[in-house]
C-alpha cells in the first residue's frame, strides 16, 4: 500500500511519501536502542514533564490536527479537534498518576519479618515497543499507547496505517517538541511487508497492534515465533441491547450516535442492533428515520453529521458486505448504496432480518451500516449478542436493575455499559476477548502491560 495523502472527499492524490530504506530503518532501531537505554534511567518527573507538555501543545494545535485528520482520513473537524483534547487529557492522566502505578508493591508478611526479609515486586520498562496503528483514530489510538509506555520507561517505535503518514509525521514532531530525548518516540514510514522484520530485531522489546483481525493473525504469528509479548486492540461488532424498560428517546438518539461515530469506523461502535419484541415497533420506525436523515457532506463543513469513509476499498467492501447480505435474505430499510458523488461516501443504512448466512451476521461492518434484530426476551438477547468470535464492547438499555446485572455478566465482552455509549476512558481498561483481541489499554492495567514485572527478594543484608 502507497503511503499517501489521500482526500477521502475527492479521491485525489495530495501527497506521496517515500518509505524509509534499510539504512533509514537501521538508523532508528539503533536510536531507538540508545534511547531505550538513557529513558529508563530518568526520575519519573522527568518523563511525565514530556507528556505534560505533549499535553498542553494537544490542546494548544487541536484545530490544527484536527484538520490534518480530515484531511487525511475524513474525521469530522469537530470530532478531529475533540480527538485531539482527548489525547492531553490521555497524556496529563499518565503524567499525574504514572508515579503511583509503576511504585513498587511491598509483600509484607510474618515470615518475612522475622526472618529480616524484604520482598517487593517492581515494575520496569521492557525497552522499545513497535506499534501498529490504525488510520480510524490516528492521534487518539497512539497516544493511548505511547502515555503508558512512555511514562513506564519505554521507548515508542510507530508504524502508522499508510494513509495517515501526516498524522503520524505529526505524532513524532509533537513529542519532539515536548521536549522528549532524540529515538524516544519515532515514526518509521514503512509498509506493513516491513513489520516481520520489526518485530524479530532484538532491539524491539514487545509489539503492540490496534488493526484487523487479519493484522492480528499475522503480527502475533511473528510475535510468537520470537517470542515477543503483545498487545492486540482488534475488530469488534458490538451489540446494542434494548429492553421494553428502556428509555426510548435516549435509546434512540445514542445508537444513531452509537452506530455512525467517527463515519461509522469505530471498533466499538454499535453495530448489532438487538431490540426486545415488546419495544421493537417503537424503536425501529425513529431509529431508521433517524438515520435515514443524517446529513453527508465534508468534514469540515460545520452541518455535517456524517462525512466519507476513510479509503476507496472501505467503501467498496462495505459495499459488498452489504450486497451480500441482501442477497442472503436481509431486508434493506435505509440506504444500501455508495453516494453518487466524488470521493468515498457511503449511504446511512439499515438492514433486518439478517440471517446467519449473511456477512452481517458474522463479520464487522465497518461504516454506517446497522443490522437490527427482533428477539422475544433477555434469554435470546444474550444469546445473539454472544453469537459472534468478537467480543469488544456492548450497550444495554434498560431501567431494570437486575437485568443490567445479568447483562454485565454474562454478555462475553471487555466492556459492558448501561444505558450509554461505550466509550473509551483513560481512566478505565479498554480492550477485548474472543477476536476482539487480548491485552488491555488504558488505567493502571495499560501501563503494566509493557513492564517487566520483578520479584525481588532479598535477606542476609547488613
Ligand atoms: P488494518 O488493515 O489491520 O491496519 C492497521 C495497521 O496494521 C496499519 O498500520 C496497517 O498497515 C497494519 N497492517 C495491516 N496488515 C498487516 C499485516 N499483515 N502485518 C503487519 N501490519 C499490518 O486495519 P484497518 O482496517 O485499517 O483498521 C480498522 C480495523 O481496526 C477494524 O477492524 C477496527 O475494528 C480495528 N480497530 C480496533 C480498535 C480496538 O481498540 N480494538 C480500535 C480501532 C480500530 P498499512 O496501513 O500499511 O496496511
Amino acid at each position: 500500500m502507497a503511503i499517501a495523502t489521500i482526500d477521502p472527499t475527492t479521491g485525489e492524490t495530495l501527497r506521496t511519501f517515500v518509505p524509509l530504506d534499510a539504512g533509514g530503518i537501521e538508523a532508528a532501531l539503533a536510536r531507538a536502542a540508545a534511547a531505550a537505554a538513557r529513558w529508563r534511567r530518568m526520575p519519573f518527573a522527568e518523563r511525565a514533564g514530556v507528556l505534560s507538555r505533549a499535553a498542553d501543545i494537544l490542546d494548544r494545535d487541536s484545530e490544527r490536527f484536527g484538520r490534518l485528520m480530515a484531511l487525511e482520513m475524513g474525521k469530522l473537524l469537530h470530532a478531529g479537534v475533540d480527538e485531539a483534547k482527548k489525547c492531553a487529557v490521555g497524556c496529563r492522566y499518565y503524567a499525574e498518576n504514572g508515579a503511583r502505578f509503576l511504585a513498587s508493591d511491598v509483600v509484607e508478611d510474618d515470615a518475612t519479618a522475622a526472618a529480616h526479609e524484604s520482598a517487593r515486586v517492581d515494575y520496569q520498562p521492557l525497552g522499545a515497543v513497535l506499534a501498529v496503528m490504525p488510520w480510524n483514530f490516528p492521534f487518539w489510538q497512539v497516544i493511548r499507547f505511547a502515555a503508558p509506555a512512555l511514562a513506564a520507561g519505554n521507548v515508542a517505535l510507530l508504524k502508522h496505517a499508510s494513509n495517515v503518514p501526516q498524522c503520524a509525521l505529526a505524532l513524532a514532531e509533537l513529542f519532539r517538541r515536548a521536549g522528549a530525548p532524540e529515538g524516544v518516540f519515532q515514526t518509521l514510514l514503512v509498509g506493513s511487508d516491513v513489520v516481520p522484520r520489526l518485530i524479530a530485531d532484538p532491539r524491539v522489546a514487545a509489539v503492540t497492534l490496534t488493526g484487523s483481525e487479519a493484522a492480528g493473525r499475522s503480527i502475533a504469528a511473528e510475535a510468537g515465533r520470537n517470542l515477543k509479548k503483545t498487545v492486540l486492540e482488534l475488530g469488534g461488532s458490538d451489540p446494542f441491547i434494548v429492553m421494553p424498560s428502556a428509555d426510548l428517546d435516549r435509546a434512540v438518539a445514542t445508537a444513531v450516535q452509537a452506530r455512525v461515530v467517527n463515519n461509522g469506523q469505530s471498533c466499538i461502535a454499535a453495530k448489532r442492533f438487538i431490540v426486545a419484541d415488546a419495544i421493537y415497533d417503537r424503536f425501529a420506525p425513529r431509529f431508521v428515520a433517524e438515520m435515514g436523515a443524517l446529513r453527508t457532506g465534508h468534514p469540515t463543513a460545520a452541518d455535517t453529521e456524517l462525512g466519507p469513509l476513510a479509503t476507496a476499498s472501505i467503501r467498496d467492501d462495505l459495499a459488498a458486505q452489504v450486497e451480500r447480505s441482501v442477497a442472503a435474505g436481509a431486508r434493506l430499510l435505509t440506504g444500501g448504496r455508495p453516494i453518487d458523488r466524488r470521493g468515498f461516501f457511503y449511504q446511512p443504512t439499515v438492514i433486518a432480518d439478517v440471517p446467519r448466512a449473511a456477512p452481517a451476521y458474522s463479520e464487522e461492518l465497518f461504516g454506517p451500516v446497522a443490522s437490527l434484530y427482533r428477539v422475544p426476551d433477555a434469554e435470546s438477547a444474550i444469546r445473539l449478542a454472544n453469537d459472534t468470535t468478537f467480543g469488544l464492547g456492548a450497550s444495554v438499555w434498560t431501567r431494570d436493575r437486575a437485568e443490567a446485572e445479568r447483562f454485565a455478566t454474562e454478555v462475553d465482552t471487555g466492556m459492558v455499559f448501561v444505558n450509554g455509549q461505550v466509550i473509551s476512558d483513560a481512566r478505565f481498561p479498554f480492550g477485548g476477548v474472543k477476536s476482539s483481541g487480548h491485552g488491555r489499554e488504558l488505567s493502571r492495567v495499560g501501563i503494566r502491560e509493557f513492564v517487566n514485572v520483578k520479584t525481588v527478594r532479598m535477606t542476609g543484608l547488613d
